[in-house]
């Protein structure tokens, strides 16, 4: 049998999309020998669309695309933009299985969304469904993340991993706060998202 390709899954709201989701998609591509990486906004249930200093769904995706544009091996998944917003992740990665036998994928999160990885929807389908790659977030030290991949292990029995980033000290909520302060946030997104970002107004004026 051939070797099965494999697929890294980054989701994310990305409201806006920054430099520490570009860096974790790229190290899993090197790290797990992944053929491409799939970035994949995450739908917004309607009461969550159109509200004030957010971005839409459009401009979200518009982000997404300029962000990752230069990179030969990222792509852009529309899986979970949907018309009526809502996606779970299980569905997602279960019908992604279904729809494509000869692939295994590999989910990256960070070490925030591993910590309560317990109240998602199905956790143990998740788990079944893919690799579990995780960056580690918030200074969290080395042997409290061991202890909660290993934790997540016993819980779901998935195949949980770590990704070899630094600790990424940004947000979206801190760049969309530095946004209303009138503080810069060159180099915290790509040159591409900022320049978008500012002729949209999307969080305000830019310095
Ligand atoms: P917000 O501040 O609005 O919550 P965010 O920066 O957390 O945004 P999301 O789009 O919510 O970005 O994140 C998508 C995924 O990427 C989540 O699994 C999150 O844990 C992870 N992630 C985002 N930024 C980082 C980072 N700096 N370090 C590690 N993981 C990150
Ligand atoms: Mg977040």
């Amino acid at each position: 049998m051939d070797k099965k390709k494999k697929i890294g899954i980054m989701g994310g709201t990305f409201d806006p999309i920054h430099i520490g989701h570009l860096i974790m998609g790229e190290t899993a591509y090197w790290q797990y020998e992944l053929d491409q990486v799939w970035f994949m906004p995450a739908g917004n249930p309607p009461h969550k669309q159109n509200r004030v200093g957010r971005a839409d769904d459009k401009q979200r995706v518009d982000m997404v695309k300029l962000a990752i544009a230069s990179n030969p091996h990222f792509e852009l998944s529309m899986e979970e933009m949907n018309a009526d917003g809502y996606t779970y992740s299980y569905r997602t990665l279960e019908r992604l299985n279904k729809e494509n036998p000869d692939t295994e994928f590999y989910f990256i999160i960070g070490a925030d969304s591993l910590r309560d990885f317990d109240t998602w929807k199905e956790p143990a389908r998740i788990a079944a469904a893919c690799n579990i790659v995780v960056a580690t977030r918030n200074q969290t030290k080395p042997e409290i993340f061991d202890a909660m991949l290993e934790k997540q292990r016993n819980l779901f029995h998935g195949n949980f991993l770590k990704l070899d980033t630094p600790n990424l000290d940004i947000s979206s909520n801190t760049i969309r706060e530095r946004i209303h302060l009138g503080q810069t946030i060159r180099y915290y997104v790509s040159e591409e998202v900022r320049l978008f970002i500012e002729k949209q107004k999307i969080y305000g004026e830019l310095k």
